[in-house]
């Protein structure tokens, strides 16, 4: 090769094994890596000067929503800026298609909570690919188990019959036919927290049959949260196909400290056969909509419904001593209403970055009085952060080395309308927290690995083989940082901030898509259809 399109020279190149850097130059032609090593003597295009600099392949974002967001920010601006450029969208049971005949207000209804900008329409899986808009990502997309339900049986509290079943599996079919890579579970809410294991086990069986993936929300993921990864393995174990584990994670107070006995378990699965891997994100706090983190009997899918049980005195003693009990629905026992924290709220955004337990002593009201009358003001919209993670069980997940690194974020901008409210500093924060606050400043995990738990680690549970390394042949998805500056600025007061580091550069497919720190606009992302 005497000619390419694009030299990075001079790099510390992580390859994104876990093996550990090495000086050498990367050959980029055609989008793809044409060449690795020190010094080539190649004419270039464009020379890409990376002294003390270090190149890695382009981050994969193993679990994210941007399904909600890409169509309104296609530049994916808070992960371009992060060095991702790989998403996998369709996550936790939610995926926006398909939407049968007339049944897209049912989609819309159940999704709009948490995303509120987007529109809906009837589509198949089919047309929902082919329409999907060009974007600066690669994206992954997933079929969602609870469209599917909802397509089918709507919110029924109840196993499907076999009429039903037959109905999801044609329509998983035909979205894995669609170029779908895998199906998504979302067991905590509902209606898949209505599903029986048996329902999940067949369907994880066509997945399989079609050569896709099975990626997983637990059933619960505070007190019950170990017998919820024994439904996961055990599905694993029945269909043979490969699970992941999606933000996984202990919540609630009672639950902190298991992380060790977690990952014991997915070891010991791995050795029995079964398929399996997880990610994490690195903050102590989830997201979720604040009405989830009521018991289950109070929430209906009906607004008014729910409004006037959330009004009722009754109902609200009922439910204070049950949280006194159990503490939160889907989190567990919670420190205090300090620990709530609002994000995102359509109908009273003045609100946004407070939490319940200032609120409530502002209003002179208890926690639980405070959660409920703000519910009502805000039409059950309400979406928070949860502080309900111990920093010590996200420390032992980080230092694994199967633990891959997924934001469970949306991309998002600092402008326009997916600028809006307080989202978790994750969107913005996730991979150069990782790599700048806990391996560069904490020294938990060297660099190499930290970089290997974001690419190569993700690439191989995706099953992916030209993506995720840097090595010749492989997508040119590059990221190119100073690791003395790379970090996140991201907080939950002031989310809407890109991390710091002025040289940072991200090419996708082989297109210089971050030039030092500026996105140049380019929308060079593929849609990784499943082959
Ligand atoms: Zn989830």
């Amino acid at each position: 090769m005497s000619r390419c399109d694009i030299l990075i020279s001079g790099g510390l190149l992580v390859d994104g094994t876990g093996d550990a850097a090495r000086e050498a130059d990367v050959a980029i032609l055609d989008g793809r890596i044409a060449a690795i090593g020190p010094k080539l003597a190649v004419d270039a295009t464009r020379t890409i000067d990376a002294r003390n600099q270090v190149v890695a392949p382009g981050f994969i974002d193993i679990k994210t929503h941007s399904d909600w967001t890409l169509p309104l920010n296609p530049k994916a601006e808070s992960k371009i800026h992060q060095g991702v450029t790989t998403e996998v969208i369709g996550h936790c049971g939610y995926s926006c298609a398909p939407a049968l005949p007339g049944k897209a207000g049912i989609l819309k209804d159940y999704l709009s909570p948490s995303a509120p900008w987007l529109t809906f329409i009837d589509q198949s899986f089919h047309d929902y690919l082919n329409s999907f808009p060009t974007t600066s990502t690669n994206i992954v997309p997933l079929v969602g188990h609870n469209t599917l339900r909802l397509m089918t049986m709507g919110l029924a509290n109840r196993a499907c019959s076999n009429d039903e079943l037959e109905q999801m599996a044609s329509l998983l079919e035909e979205a894995l036919d669609a170029g779908a890579q895998g199906m998504s579970t979302g067991l905590f809410t509902p209606p898949g927290a209505f599903s029986k294991p048996e329902e999940t086990i067949a369907l994880a069986k066509i997945v399989k049959r079609k050569g896709g993936r099975y990626f997983t929300h637990l059933r619960d993921e505070a007190n019950d949260v170990f017998s919820a990864l024994d439904e996961a393995i055990d599905l694993g174990a029945q269909s043979g196909v490969h699970v992941q584990v999606v933000h996984m994670k202990l919540s609630g107070l009672d639950n902190w400290g298991k992380a060790d006995a977690m990952l014991a378990r997915v070891a010991m699965a791995r050795e029995h056969g079964v398929a399996i891997d997880c990610d994490q994100y690195p903050y102590t706090a989830a997201s979720n909509p604040l009405k989830n983190l009521l018991p289950r009997w109070v929430q209906s899918d009906k607004l008014d419904e729910m409004m006037a049980r959330l009004a009722d005195p009754a109902n609200r003693a009922r439910m204070r001593v049950e949280i006194d009990e159990h503490g939160l629905n889907n989190f567990g026992r919670i420190k205090d209403w300090e620990a709530i924290r609002i994000s995102v709220s359509p109908n009273q955004s003045q609100f946004a970055g407070r939490t319940i337990a200032d609120l409530a002593k502002e209003r002179g009201i208890d926690g639980l009085d405070c959660v409920c009358d703000y519910l009502i003001a805000d039409k059950c919209a309400t979406r928070v952060l949860v502080d309900s993670i111990s920093e010590d069980d996200i420390q032992t997940m980080i230092k694994s080395a199967h633990v891959c690194v997924g934001s469970d974020g949306n991309c998002v901008a600092p402008y326009g309308i997916t600028g809006q409210g307080k989202p978790h500093p994750r969107f913005y924060g996730t991979f150069p927290r990782i790599i700048g606050h806990y391996s560069r400043d904490l020294g938990l995990i060297d660099l190499p690995l930290a970089i290997h738990k974001m690419t190569g680690a993700s690439a191989h549970a995706l099953g992916f083989t030209d993506r995720g390394w840097l090595k010749p042949g492989c997508a040119a998805d590059v990221t190119i940082f100073d690791p003395a500056e790379f970090a996140e600025l991201a907080t939950y007061e002031k989310p809407h901030q890109y991390p710091a580091g002025a040289s940072t550069m991200v090419l996708v497919n082989g297109t210089v898509t971050l030039d030092h720190a500026e996105h140049t606009g380019a929308l060079a992302g593929h849609l990784l259809k499943r082959a």
